[in-house]
């Protein structure tokens, strides 16, 4: 895909340097997928939150986005696309959209990218950023993530972003049995940590990949 981003360079504390000063701090913390750092160089964070915030949207911290959620550490997201991305995968669930900027990653990394949400302001707000973007193989969902959504399934991978107690069954369901690929934070004594699995016909691989702080995986809407 090719798309111009030049026109939400931004200035001052949005700009392109403190965009690569970013991503230099990605590579110093260990990510080394060139094409996950060269994407969160390209997709402008800053269009992801509100404007009174935006001077620190290159700063390497999570930031509330209303409705007490927060769009993820860039770290986090980093880490997580690196790993989802070892899969190599064509067409990939997220659950949570918050502020879309996972959802916008994704999307310049694989073909299609399905991504649920169940607080409708979040949906809406996070509907408009990819359209004013340009992005358009982002397929958005006002739903319970807890459900997956089968129409669209088996996906290659899924990403959760907000802290589980267990895996919703319905996703592990919707998985590819070619070994698809689950990521998702996971509760367990009062921690959460990420949590990889790797799905094929006739079994279901774990992986912990460190400790991480997302907001939790709830039930129901918001409208
Ligand atoms: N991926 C987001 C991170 C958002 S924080 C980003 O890049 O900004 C987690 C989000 O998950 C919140 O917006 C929260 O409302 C949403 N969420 C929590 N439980 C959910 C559920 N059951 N279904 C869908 N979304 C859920």
């Amino acid at each position: 895909m090719t798309l111009d981003f030049r026109k939400f360079s931004g200035s001052g504390m949005t700009s392109d340097s403190s965009r690569s000063k970013l991503i230099a701090s990605l590579e110093n913390e260990g990510i080394c997928n060139k094409k996950v750092l060269e994407v969160m160089r390209l997709i402008p964070r800053h269009i992801f939150v509100d404007e009174a915030i935006s001077n620190k949207a290159y700063d390497n911290t999570a930031l509330p986005i209303g409705k007490s959620q927060t769009i993820s550490h860039p770290l986090i997201v980093a880490k997580m696309t690196e790993i989802l991305m070892t899969s190599n995968p064509k067409r990939v669930l997220e659950i949570g959209t918050g502020s879309g900027y996972q959802a916008a990653i994704l999307s310049l990394l694989v073909d299609k990218v399905y991504t649920i949400e169940r607080i409708e302001l979040l949906h809406n707000k996070s509907k408009n950023v990819f359209k004013k973007i340009g992005l358009k193989n982002i397929y958005t969902k006002f739903s319970d993530g807890n459900n997956g959504w089968s129409q669209k399934s088996p996906f290659d991978a899924i990403i959760v972003t907000a802290g589980a107690i267990d895996i919703p069954k319905a996703l592990i369901d919707q998985l590819s049995v070619e070994s698809g690929l689950l990521i998702s934070p996971v509760e367990n004594n009062g921690k959460q940590y990420l949590k990889s699995i790797v799905k094929t016909n006739d079994r279901i691989d774990e992986k912990i990949h460190g400790i991480v702080n997302f907001v939790p995986l709830l039930s129901g809407v918001i409208s």
